[in-house]
């Protein structure tokens, strides 16, 4: 019988698999090893996986013919795994750039859950859609908490209160939850995006859409957005500047799949802020929007609070484990077949994620 190893995170309060979605790959005909204590930080203790075999990481490494993970494994530990078993985990191939070789390298077989394509038969697969949204929603609770400020409006006895103004920049997955979520505390709400497709969203979300012209689209890019010239990006920074002075909170989620974050708020807009606002930055591991954030810090620049917490969705551990957890389930719903491991790359879905073809 085939057995699933599920691997505690480092550095990430999530799991891969919850409980739940382990009895569902037992229904499959797979046997479970848990590493100790790998549901805890989420909510699930051991006990919770009914019918898993616990062992130790060693154990699951050595044991599993399918090794699950959310970070991807390091050098030494995809050595120790069994000859032709398979890791999945998101191995994020568009940054770290040699990774497929050296999984090659080592002989080992990996899916990267980052490269399921984004397409509507992969939706319910789609890992970073289902983080990107939690990272959306807790970005604004996080703004909300340093902002010393309402967001709501408030007509009260000893005064009133404007509602906050919150610029959202990249209205993708995380961007289009944040003006959610921010509409919802009764912020009013602006966005932007370099895509046209966004703008029909943003307003369908009751935010305003900021129009920048001239901003370059590639069709054939999969949905993303393509990186734009030195002269949009002076103009788009021009209108941020604007709009910074009069805004309350940034979020900035604009990324470019593969490249480094374009700056969208120079150090000389962070300081044209109002003194206490609060620019939280999503974009933080990829270098950034704001010229002045660091990745998974919290600093403050002239009495700007900069948020560059790229983590956010492993700070809401249990839902995003769920989540992760249900879109894994219906990837492996497609390669085990029979209780057995069956990869069929004429399967675009497959072909794509999997790293080491
Ligand atoms: P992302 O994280 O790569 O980028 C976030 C947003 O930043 C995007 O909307 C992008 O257009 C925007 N952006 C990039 N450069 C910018 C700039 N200079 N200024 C302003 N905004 C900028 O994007 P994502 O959230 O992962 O979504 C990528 C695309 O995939 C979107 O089109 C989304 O609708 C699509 N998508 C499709 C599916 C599906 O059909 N299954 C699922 C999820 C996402």
């Amino acid at each position: 019988m085939m057995k699933i190893g599920i691997l505690s995170e480092q550095n990430d309060q999530r799991v891969a698999v919850v409980p739940l979605v382990a009895k569902k790959l037992q229904d499959l005909g797979a046997d479970i090893i848990l590493e100790s204590n790998a549901g805890l930080q989420a909510g699930f203790s051991d006990d919770k996986y009914e019918g898993a075999k616990v062992a130790n990481r060693k154990d699951v490494l050595e044991d599993a013919d399918l090794v699950i993970s959310i970070q991807p494994l390091e050098d030494e530990e995809l050595k120790t795994i069994k000859n032709g078993a398979l890791t999945i985990a998101e191995y994020k191939p568009f940054f770290d750039k040699d990774v497929s070789d050296r999984l090659k390298r080592l002989g080992v077989q990996a899916i990267s859950m980052d490269m399921i394509p984004r397409t509507t038969l992969a939706q319910s697969m789609d890992v970073l859609s289902s983080m990107a949204s939690i990272a959306g929603y807790k970005a604004v609770l996080s703004a909300a908490l340093k902002l010393p400020r309402y967001f709501p409006m408030m007509i009260t006895a000893a005064g009133s209160i404007k509602p906050a103004k919150v610029l959202i920049l990249g209205a993708g997955v995380a961007g289009l939850q944040a003006i959610a979520t921010a509409k919802r505390l009764g912020a009013q709400v602006e966005a932007f995006d370099t895509r046209s497709a966004a703008k029909q969203e943003v307003e369908s979300l009751g935010a305003r859409f900021v129009e920048v012209a001239g901003a370059k689209e590639d069709t054939g890019a999969g949905g993303y957005a393509v990186e734009q010239d030195e002269d949009f990006i002076r103009r788009q920074r021009e209108e941020v500047q604007k709009r910074a002075m009069n805004a309350d909170v940034i979020i900035t989620t604009a990324q470019v799949r593969g490249r480094k974050a374009p700056i969208l708020v120079p150090t000389s807009t962070v300081e044209a802020m109002k003194p206490g606002s609060v620019i939280v930055d999503l974009a933080a591991s990829t270098g950034g929007n704001c010229e002045l954030t660091q990745d998974r810090q919290t600093i403050q620049h002239k009495v700007i609070w900069i948020i560059g917490d790229s983590d956010l969705a492993s700070a809401m551990p249990e839902d995003a484990s769920t989540l992760y957890a249900n879109n894994l389930l219906n990837f492996l719903k497609l390669i085990i077949k029979e209780g057995e491991l069956n990869l069929d790359f004429e399967n675009e879905i497959v072909s794509s994620a999997c790293i080491t073809q």
